[in-house]
Formats: structure tokens, sequence, C-alpha cells
């Protein structure tokens, strides 16, 4: 039996009719990169059906955006590969696109949607991939469709921004459960289309397929590996995900973040290994962390992570497009704290280049930094200490920002996504509160220090591992 896509999920971009006359449906994959759990390929595939037509995907990888770097690049190619092996013997054409300059791919979304019936890409609310849609819809004369799949609930279906965890919490309380029924097929299913046609040969001598034959398909299937690896040590979520040298947390960031893997899914997998219905859900509605689900401590203490503090990160750039990355945005009490002590006297102060390369007088600090430009990602505990002493360490709070923006998205796996500037507006004061007693520099900003971090966690492995 075939459903359709939630509408709450589907945005339109260029308004006009369907074209039944044209040759495909195409979906231009650029946010969510996998074959299942896909609300924008199950709408691709819905308006297939109906006007009996096949589906092209185009997945491409742009050349020259911000922050673009060697370690992005090799896991987006290697999520292609995946995909090239999941859709291949379906009725899907499917299109890999690496860019080898920037430009050179000019061209080739509006030359294969002349041919299309209808053009279907994927609603992600940030970066460039808002303003490269939204330019889209005003280049192409036939319909252009931006589906969400980000979130358990529709981004768009919230009605504004929430300025704290608690205040999204208690809203997801009373709104989130239909949304647990309302997930993508997790099975691949391209029912009803009609068989995969070639690619226009014209289009693809002037774009020519990625060549993905000799690279090792990881994306989806590696995220699928690391969600089982995961669920078999959820028990130690609860008691262990702060501590740095217990690999107790997913790991799932960065997939989610490329679209690898989606939260339904994880969602699903995590309920099913709980024995979970939708009858254990709460009555009560407290906004509290825990016992809302009626799940164990530490399936709900991830759930208030993967769900909660996820997607409070979504509703935020879907709310502010102008502004979530901006000092501005941060809440009053934060700013005006932040300038009071904006003159205090700081005793270390480094530059962009010093933080880069981990030369600063901490071990802890420099291992993290270590850490993310080594593997591309800090733990979490620490990655809040990071932040925090990037604040402390730079002449201004907005050099600061600047500083924590940089070097999170140049080299984090997960960077350019909703949560990292969740995270590091968070070191800020955002989605927080004031705290005493008021600090040099910090001013009512939420304190953390590095012998506390030593005091409270064994360090001495991940120091030896990450040094500089
Ligand atoms: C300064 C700073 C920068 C950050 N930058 C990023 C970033 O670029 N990308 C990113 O995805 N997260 C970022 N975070 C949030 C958090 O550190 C990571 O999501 C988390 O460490 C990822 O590890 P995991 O997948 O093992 O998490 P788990 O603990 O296993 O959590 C499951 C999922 O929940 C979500 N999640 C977990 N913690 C948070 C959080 N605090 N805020 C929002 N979502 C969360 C993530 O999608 C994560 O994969 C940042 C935090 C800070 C303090």
């Amino acid at each position: 039996m075939s459903r359709s896509t939630p509408p709450a999920r589907v945005r339109v971009v260029q308004d006009a009719p369907l074209r039944p006359t044209g040759d495909f449906v195409l979906y231009w994959m650029i946010a969510t990169r996998r074959t299942t759990s896909n609300f924008a390929l199950d709408r691709a595939v819905e308006h297939a059906a109906a006007l009996k037509k096949p589906i092209v995907v185009l997945e491409p990888l742009r050349a020259g955006y911000r922050w673009r770097s060697d370690r992005i690049d090799t896991t987006l190619v290697a999520g292609m590969s995946d995909n090239a092996r999941r859709f291949a013997g379906e009725p899907v054409a499917y299109y890999p696109y690496v860019e080898p300059e920037a430009g050179a791919g000019q061209g080739l979304l509006a030359a294969l949607a002349e041919r299309a019936c209808v053009v279907i890409t994927d609603d992600f609310p940030c970066i460039f991939l808002p303003r490269m849609v939204r330019a889209a819809g005003e280049q192409l004369s036939v319909r252009l469709e931006a589906v969400d799949s980000n979130g358990i609930v529709p981004m768009r279906s919230t009605p504004d921004a929430f300025p704290t965890a608690y205040s999204f919490r208690r809203y997801l309380h009373r709104n989130l459960s239909p949304y647990l029924g309302e997930a993508p097929y997790a099975r691949q299913r391209v029912a009803g289309v009609a068989p995969r046609i070639e690619l226009p040969p014209a289009v693809v001598k002037r774009w020519p397929l990625a060549s993905l034959e000799s690279v090792p398909p990881r994306g989806a299937t590696a995220a699928q590996q690391t969600l089982v690896d995961f669920l078999a040590r959820l028990d130690r979520y609860g008691d262990d995900r702060n501590s740095p040298e217990n690999d107790a947390t997913s790991g799932l960031s960065s997939a989610l973040h490329f679209g690898h893997i989606s939260p339904h899914e994880i969602f699903h997998e995590l309920a099913d290994q709980e024995d979970w219905t939708p009858d254990d859900l709460a009555d009560t509605v407290k906004g509290n962390r825990a016992g809302w689900w009626g799940m164990s401590e530490s399936a709900e203490g991830f759930l208030d992570q993967l769900i909660t503090w996820r997607e409070l990160g979504y509703n935020m750039c879907v709310h502010r497009p102008d502004d979530y990355d901006r000092y501005e945005s941060l809440p009053s009490w934060a700013q005006v704290t932040l300038e009071a002590h904006a003159g205090d006297e700081r005793e270390f102060v480094y530059t962009l280049e010093q933080f880069d390369t981990a030369q600063t007088h901490d071990p802890i600090w420099n291992a993290a930094q270590t850490q993310l430009r080594r593997e591309g990602r800090i733990h979490n505990y620490l990655r809040m200490l990071w932040g925090k002493k990037i604040l402390e360490w730079t002449a201004s709070p907005r050099d600061a920002l600047a500083v924590m923006i940089e070097l999170n998205n140049k080299y984090a796996l997960d960077g350019r996504n909703p949560n990292s500037y969740s995270g590091i507006f968070w070191c800020l004061g955002r989605y927080d509160r004031a705290w005493g007693p008021e600090r040099p520099i910090f001013g009512k900003i939420r304190y953390m220090s590095s012998d506390n971090t030593r005091r409270k966690y064994k360090l001495k492995s991940y120091l030896e591992a990450y040094s500089s």
C-alpha cells in the first residue's frame, strides 16, 4: 500500500504545474544522500508512479564551496559509491556528478530539468543550500519542490524559534507523537515507476558521471553499521556519555549531517530494541528530560539529544534564516553580559593560526583541537570546553565566534550543520540561562574550566593519544 508524503514536509519553490510531457521525474539529491528513509525520494516516486514516468537521481558534489576539504569530499564520494550500488538493479537512473573545478557543473541541473516533469530536492536549512535552491527555483521553469527529511518533526510545522531546549521539549511532548507514525519508507521502494531510462547522452557527454568503480562504498552502509554497534552498547550511554575516554556516544552526527542515515531509522531501531510502543508514552507533559518516552534511562538520554537538541538546531535555522549564524542572534541577556565584560583583561589571547595549530598553553585544549584536525571530531564534553576556552582566549566574543565557526566547519565532519551553530552559540549563551557568580570575560555566561574537567574525568590516555 502506498502512502503520500506528508504535506508539511513539502515546500513548493517553483510553483509551475507538473509537466506530463516530460521524460522523467528528477530528484536533485543535495542533502538527504541515501536511498531509503528519504521523504524526497518517496515524493519523487509518488510523482513518477502517478505520471508513469521513470526517475533520474542527480547527486552532485560541488567544488569550491566554503570549508571544502578532502575529508568531506572523500566521505561524500564514498556515500555516492554506496548509493550507486543500492540503486543498481532498480528502475532509477542514478547520476553521480563530481565537479572537477568550481563552476564546471553549471548548467547540468537546468539541462536535466528541461526534460523533467517535476524536480524534487532536499530542504536543508543551513549554509549555502537554501540560497542554491532558491536560485534554482528562480531559474527553472519546471515545478520545483523541496522536501524535508531532516527530523522526526517536520521543521516548518513548528510555530517559531524556541529559546531553550526545555521549551522545545515541552512543545515536543505535546506535538511529537503523531509524527512518529509518519516515517518515510524504510526499504528501498520505487514501485509503480516506469522502467529505467538511459541518461541523455549529450548531457552525460558534457558532464561525465563520476567514476566510482574503485571507491569503496561507505555512506549509508557504514552509518547503519555504526548504529548497530551503538545499539549494542546503548546501556552505557546514560552513565558514560560525558566521559571522553569511554566510547559511549553513537558517533552518528556526521552520518546524520551527510544524510547517510535518517533519524527515523535510528528512532525505530532503538524503539524495537527497547520493545517500545506508543502506549508507553507518559500522559503528562512536564518538559522533563527523562520519563516521557517510557524507555530505559540510556535510551531516553539518547533521544533527548537525537530529537530535542538536534531538531532544536533545525528549528532555529528554519525560523531565523538571516541571522542563525550571527552574533546578534544571541539572547539579549547574553549580549549584555558579554558587552559588560568585553574590556576585561585577557591573560591569554591567541590568533586563529595558533588555535588552528593547537598552540595554546593548555594540554587538554590542544588535545581536543588535535583530535578535531586529525579525525574531524571532538568528544561532546570536550567540545563544550573547547568553545568556552576560545571565548576566554580571544580579544572579543565576536572574535571567539568567528574562530569557533571557522575551525568547527573547516575540520569537523559533522560541521556546516544546524547543530554546528547550536553548539557554538551555546558556548556564548544561546539556549542557556544566566549563571553566577559573575566572572571576568564570561560575565553571566556559563563557565567551564580545564581543571574541573581533569578532576571529573580520566584523561590520561586521551592526552597521550592526541598530544600535538
Ligand atoms: C562548540 C560545539 C560545536 C558543535 N558542533 C557540532 C557540529 O558541527 N555538528 C553537530 O552535529 N553537532 C555539533 N555539536 C553538538 C555535539 O557535540 C555533537 O552533536 C555530538 O558530540 C556528536 O556526537 P555523537 O553523534 O556521538 O552524539 P550522541 O551523544 O550519540 O547524540 C546523538 C545525536 O544527537 C545529536 N546531538 C547530540 N548532542 C547534541 C547537541 N549538544 N546539540 C545538538 N545535537 C546534538 C547529534 O545529531 C548526535 O549525532 C557541537 C557542540 C559544541 C559544544
